[in-house]
Order: C-alpha cells, then sequence, then structure tokens
C-alpha cells in the first residue's frame, strides 16, 4: 500500500512525487494518459517572478521563492538524470506600446524597485539597440533581467526519470474516478485499473482538479485555454524573452520560436482556432517583422489551470489526508519546487495529526466537507 497517492501528472504532481520520495516516502503517481502532455508541455517555460505580478504581497513572496529555488532544483534534476533542461537568465524585456502601458508598467518598476527587486526602463531607441528583432513602435522598454526561460519539455522529461530514481511508482493511463473517504479521512482511491488505497491524496489534477463532480470539496479551478505557435528561425535572432500586450515571443537555443498565447474561456476544447492564431501572430507583428525569416513548425493548445480566487489551491483540506495542489494559471512552470518544498513539508509534518500546519500565506486554503468525492471526467 502506498502512504501517498498523487494524482495528475503534469509539472506539479511530478515534481511533488518526486519530492515526497526524496524524503523517504512511498509516493504513487496517477495519470490517465502520458506523464506531462497536458498544460505543462504546452507551456512557453517563462519563469516569470515578477514582471507579471501587478502587485506586491504573498503571491509575489512565493513567486520570489520559486525563482531562487529554479537553477539549484535544475541542477540537481540534471546531475540524477543526466538530461541536459535549457535553464537560462535570458531576462524579460515588456515592450510599452502606449501610453497606458508604459503608465502601468512605470508604477510595476517603481514598487519593485522600492522591494529591491531589479527592473531597468529603456528608450524606444535602446530597444531596438538590445534587441535588434524589434523594429515595431515602440513607446518603451522595461527590462526584468533576472528573470529565466527553461525547457519545459524537456524538464518533464527530466522530471518524470527523476521520480522513478526516488522510487515512485508512475502508473499512466489510469484515471482517477471516485476518492475514497470514511468519516472524514480520505481512504483512497478508485481508478480505471481497481482501487488504490493510502492515507494520503493529493489532488494535483490541473484544469480538472475542480470538475463539478468533485462534489462536495469545492476547487475553484477551471480551463483557460492557450494557443500556441512554434517557428524555426535562425539562433539568437531574439536575445531575452520579448512580451508585449497582445504577444510574447521566447527562443529556445536550437533556434526555435515560441510565439503565444490566448486565454481563452473555452471549457475543455483544446482546438486551434484561426481567430486565436490570427490575434497571437497580429500581436507579434505590431513588434516584430522578423517572423518573416522563419518556417512554421507547429501550433497546440493547452489547459492553464485557472483559480478563481486568483491564486494556487495549496494545502490540506477538511477531508484529513486529502491535499490539493491546483490552480496555478500562467505559474505553474515556475512555482513547481516551491510548490513541491512547501506540500511536502506540510504533508510530512502534518502526520495526520489535526491542527497541524497552515497552508502557505502565499496560497489559498480550500475547505471540503467530510464524505466521498466523485470525480467525473471531461475527456
Ligand atoms: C499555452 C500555455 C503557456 C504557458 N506558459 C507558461 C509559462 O511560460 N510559464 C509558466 O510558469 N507557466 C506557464 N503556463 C502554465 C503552466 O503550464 C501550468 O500552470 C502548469 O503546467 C500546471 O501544471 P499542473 O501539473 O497543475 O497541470 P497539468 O500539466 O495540466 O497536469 C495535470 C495532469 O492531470 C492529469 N489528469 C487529469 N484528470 C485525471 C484523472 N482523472 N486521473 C489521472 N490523471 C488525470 C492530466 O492528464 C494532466 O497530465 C502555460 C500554460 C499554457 C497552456
Amino acid at each position: 500500500m502506498a502512504e501517498i497517492l498523487v494524482l495528475g501528472g503534469g509539472i506539479i504532481g511530478c515534481a511533488l512525487a518526486e519530492e515526497l520520495a526524496r524524503r523517504g516516502r512511498r509516493v504513487t503517481l496517477v495519470e490517465r494518459g502520458g506523464i506531462g502532455l497536458e498544460a505543462s508541455t504546452a507551456a512557453a517555460g517563462i519563469l516569470s517572478a515578477q514582471m507579471d505580478v501587478p502587485a506586491p504581497g504573498p503571491f509575489l513572496e512565493f513567486c520570489q521563492e520559486a525563482r531562487r529555488m529554479y537553477p539549484s532544483w535544475i541542477r540537481r534534476l540534471e546531475r540524477s538524470t543526466g538530461l541536459r533542461l535549457g535553464l537560462h537568465r535570458d531576462g524579460i524585456v515588456y515592450l510599452a506600446m502606449t501610453r497606458a502601458e508604459e503608465t502601468r508598467m512605470a508604477h510595476r518598476m517603481r514598487w519593485q524597485r522600492r522591494h529591491g527587486l531589479r527592473v531597468e526602463r529603456w528608450s524606444g531607441a535602446a530597444v531596438r539597440r538590445r534587441e535588434p528583432a524589434v523594429d515595431g513602435p515602440v513607446r518603451a522598454g522595461f527590462f526584468f533581467p533576472d528573470e529565466s526561460q527553461v525547457d519545459n519539455q524537456a524538464l518533464m522529461r527530466a522530471l518524470v526519470v527523476a521520480c522513478r530514481r526516488a522510487g515512485v511508482r508512475v502508473l499512466e493511463h489510469t484515471t482517477a474516478r471516485r476518492i475514497l473517504v470514511r468519516r472524514g479521512t480520505v481512504q483512497g482511491v478508485v481508478t480505471s485499473r481497481g482501487r488504490l488505497q493510502a492515507p494520503v491524496v493529493v489532488n494535483a489534477l490541473g484544469s480538472w482538479a475542480g470538475l463539478r463532480a468533485l462534489g462536495p470539496v469545492r476547487v475553484p479551478v477551471e480551463p483557460a485555454r492557450g494557443q500556441m505557435l512554434a517557428f524555426a528561425g535562425p539562433p539568437r535572432l531574439f536575445r531575452h524573452v520579448v512580451m508585449a500586450e497582445r504577444a510574447y515571443v521566447v527562443q529556445r537555443r536550437d533556434g526555435r520560436l515560441l510565439v503565444g498565447s490566448t486565454v481563452e474561456r473555452a471549457g475543455f476544447e483544446k482546438a486551434l482556432t484561426l481567430e486565436g492564431m490570427h490575434g497571437i501572430l497580429d500581436g507579434l507583428r505590431r513588434f516584430s517583422s522578423a517572423l518573416q525569416q522563419c518556417t512554421f513548425l507547429d501550433a497546440w493548445a493547452g489547459l492553464r489551470p485557472y483559480s478563481r480566487t486568483g491564486r494556487p489551491l495549496l494545502g490540506p483540506t477538511r477531508v484529513r489526508g486529502l491535499y490539493l495542489a491546483a490552480g496555478h494559471f500562467r505559474h505553474g512552470i515556475l512555482l513547481a519546487p516551491a510548490t513541491a518544498q512547501r506540500l511536502a513539508g506540510m504533508i510530512c509534518l502534518r502526520n495526520h495529526v489535526r491542527g497541524g500546519t497552515r497552508p502557505h500565506a502565499g496560497t489559498e486554503l480550500v475547505e471540503s466537507e467530510q464524505q466521498s468525492i466523485d470525480i467525473t471526467y471531461c475527456q
């Protein structure tokens, strides 16, 4: 019998399962498809711990904590798996195209500097000098030198290897159907391949964490579709991650350019739309004509787990032994190591005695009622 069942093999479930196994726990990871094939590989891999954080507070602190952890987390995963994960501190330059955007970002720059974070303001001419692929009418650039990017697809491949090496039992193509609860205490999970018993279950089901049929556990998470396009271009065409109001571009070291993205409420539909792809390309063309030198490679869409509270949902529920690690929305790649560390700490420390640790301040505790939880799946 596993000590801990982690449901969902995205970056959050995998990072947590590996961390718990490293702490000596017997962990089973339950994934209905292949590991990491949903939002975690659809993502762009931008590690933005300040550029798109609109206000100071616990969420900023949590992002900063994740950013501090990233280099050593990646080094450890690279050492243990022998894989290269493409972590690069390229910085992000945000392009203000209108006066309103410039004012908004100047305000962000001021409060972030007061918090000791580095932000530079570049003139339009300085943007074109430092990022020659930008040739549109840019009013100002705001440069965040401490932001990074990671190859999230390579990271997911490494995480599953690391999970197995740490002793996690990885069950792919296994759908969790119902979480079993008796007298207010979790008992395990009914899956498509039978019943799994465990005193601790973690819901890390990404966009699927909050399905209505989860029943009494109110998990306010829903999918927010993001469409992405990939092109092949000359290496270092873009030197930084470049973002603007309606589009962004991230270039990997092999020349691949990832161009994104939409944020849409389209239910669990992952289809690409002409409107979505056109909107992204139009947003990009406003600041750069460089895609003319590139060839189209691929396009896809993924579902971000959007939490209606605006924060990740991370912590225990009122059902003893049942935890949540969901709702990371646009920051799940960045927040994975900090989420794993925090939640593994809570689980190991609480040891399922009532009145244990409180959830981390940058996150939200979701209360559930003490009864069976049925899950239905929108495939
Ligand atoms: C286009 C796009 C761009 C993004 N860019 C960035 C970025 O640059 N930086 C960043 O930090 N974040 C980014 N994100 C957000 C990030 O991808 C997510 O926050 C993160 O991947 C969420 O991870 P997760 O493990 O919670 O969810 P997922 O990766 O979706 O994993 C959930 C898993 O649960 C499984 N599952 C579902 N139901 C069941 C079931 N019943 N039984 C078993 N398994 C089940 C699914 O198959 C899936 O593998 C982006 C997202 C998108 C879509």
